[in-house]
Formats: C-alpha cells, sequence, structure tokens
C-alpha cells in the first residue's frame, strides 16, 4: 500500500512547488521530478509554475494538479 503520509520535497525543494514539462504533465516536489538540471530535466523542459502562472490558469478557469499524488497547489494568487 502506498502511504501518502510520508511526503518529502526532492531535492530541497519546498512541498508547495509544482512543476510541469514540455508535454503538460504536472508534478508536485514531492512526487516524480527530475533531478534540477538533468538531461531528463532538459530535454522535458521542466518548469517550476510559477504562483503568477498559477493565478492566470485559475483565471481561465483551469486548475493544476498533481499527476502522481493529486495534489492541488494551495499557492494560487487571488485577484
Ligand atoms: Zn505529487
Amino acid at each position: 500500500m502506498m502511504n501518502a503520509v510520508d511526503r518529502e520535497p526532492r531535492f530541497g525543494f519546498e512541498e508547495h512547488q509544482v512543476f510541469w514539462n514540455e508535454q503538460g504533465a504536472v508534478v508536485c516536489a514531492c512526487c516524480h521530478i527530475p533531478y534540477p538540471g538533468s538531461d531528463t530535466w532538459q530535454m522535458e523542459r521542466w518548469e517550476e509554475i510559477t504562483p503568477e502562472v498559477m493565478a492566470s490558469i485559475a483565471r481561465e478557469g483551469g486548475s493544476v494538479k498533481c499527476e502522481g499524488c493529486g495534489t492541488v497547489p494551495k499557492r494560487v494568487i487571488h485577484g
């Protein structure tokens, strides 16, 4: 069974950080994120979804959710 309580951000990231890549995969810092700067990271063009980007997605009626654990980022700027 999966232990959902064990949420440990990787590579010195913080738990609230969420990332996506060129293919539109969304993954939080606790899930299967490639090592920053690695070949995979660069090849798949991983980037952090900044609060500004999240806010604009929300404004357009969209949402961002981690594909690994279903986490929805909390830090959305309202207004
Ligand atoms: Zn996750």
